[in-house]
């Protein structure tokens, strides 16, 4: 991903923006009980560890052996857990050639036919180094949705929305910026899959998170995303104490969500661009400094819970658009 600082006056109306969304509506506080559970404690570990096991196949560079490894292991671990992996493999021309990519995902089903994405992405950058790890960039997102997979097939939550759980391959560019062919392209892949397959389906969501496992972890949103959805991650941050805190980035960000805001698709991104020695440095990114031991179980398990909540928001209706909103009989507390 990159980071582009925005000029004051665009940072300041989309900040006034989205506070006005946030003061305009009367927060309503009755405590309706997550539809998804609250993860245990014990699930920082298990997404840590999943982070371990995936940092084995390093680095996972788009089009390489390692990377068909680590999107069978992916799959591998789905499957496991008692659900369908779907794994979605093409060659693409690319700035650097012809390269071969292969997203995998799993969906779980609810109710109804409209899906809620919750989507990272697992490919290295390539170039930094023989056995660069990406623990954080693209390993710890892993580990994220692989717990957030399993704490499903423990409670088996029955949902509304259909969740959809991706894993990008070819987020990063194999040059030293993005361009149309360089970068995104799993992302890119599934945005047009849901925009061929609109009348089958409903996207109305894709949630992305990437570098989440940091220590000293500080979790932002960029400017460019879906107001509605900077909102409900905002007030959920505010409300639960289990839940990683966010904030409102100033700057726009290149990442996974792009492709499906471009699309047409809502779309958030979750960040930690403050990745190194010292606070306000970002110097283990991109560098074979971004090793499993500067990945902490707290930040991953606090992440998931986050998700979690984000989900049950959208779930639940709380903030959502009223063109999004499930209908009222579906929005019941139906957790197991
Ligand atoms: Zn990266």
């Amino acid at each position: 991903m990159k980071r582009k600082k925005l000029s004051r006056s665009i940072a300041g109306i989309s900040l006034i923006a989205i506070c006005a969304l946030i003061s305009g509506c009367a927060h309503e506080t009755t405590q309706v009980e997550g539809i998804i559970e609250t993860l245990p404690p014990e699930t920082g570990i298990k997404m840590y560890t999943y982070v371990s096991e995936l940092v084995k196949i390093s680095p996972r560079d788009s089009g390489t052996l390692n990377s068909s490894l680590a999107s069978r292991w992916i799959a591998t671990q789905i499957q496991r857990l008692g659900y369908k992996p779907k794994a979605d493999a093409w060659t693409e021309s690319t700035a650097f050639g012809s390269k071969a990519f292969c997203n995998v995902y799993v969906d779980i089903p609810g109710k109804s036919d409209r899906i809620i994405l919750i989507g990272s992405h697992y490919d290295t950058k390539a170039g930094i180094c023989d056995d660069f790890q990406g623990a954080n960039d693209g390993g710890s997102t892993t580990g994220v949705l692989l717990g957030l997979i399993e704490h499903f097939s423990n409670t088996r939550p029955q949902l509304y929305h259909t969740i959809r759980f991706a894993f990008f391959d070819g987020e990063e560019c194999y040059g030293s910026k993005y361009q149309d062919d360089d970068g995104l392209h799993g992302s890119k892949r599934m945005a047009y899959q849901f925009v061929k397959d609109r009348s089958s389906s409903r996207l109305i969501a894709a949630i992305i998170i990437d570098m989440v496992g940091d220590f000293n972890q500080k979790l932002e949103i960029p400017r460019n995303v879906t107001p509605w959805l900077a909102t409900i991650a905002v007030r959920e941050t505010a409300d639960n104490p289990e839940a990683a805190r966010v904030t409102l980035g100033s700057s726009i960000l290149i990442d996974d969500h792009i492709p499906f805001l471009i699309s047409g698709f809502p779309a958030l991104n979750l960040i930690d661009f403050e990745y190194g020695s010292a606070p306000g440095k970002n110097d283990y990114w991109h560098t074979p400094e971004d090793t499993i031991d500067k990945i902490d179980p707290n930040s991953l398990h606090k992440t998931g819970n986050l998700v979690v909540g984000i989900l049950n928001r959208i779930e639940r209706g709380d903030d959502v658009p009223p063109e999004l909103k499930p209908p009222r009989q579906n929005t019941a507390n139906t957790a197991q």
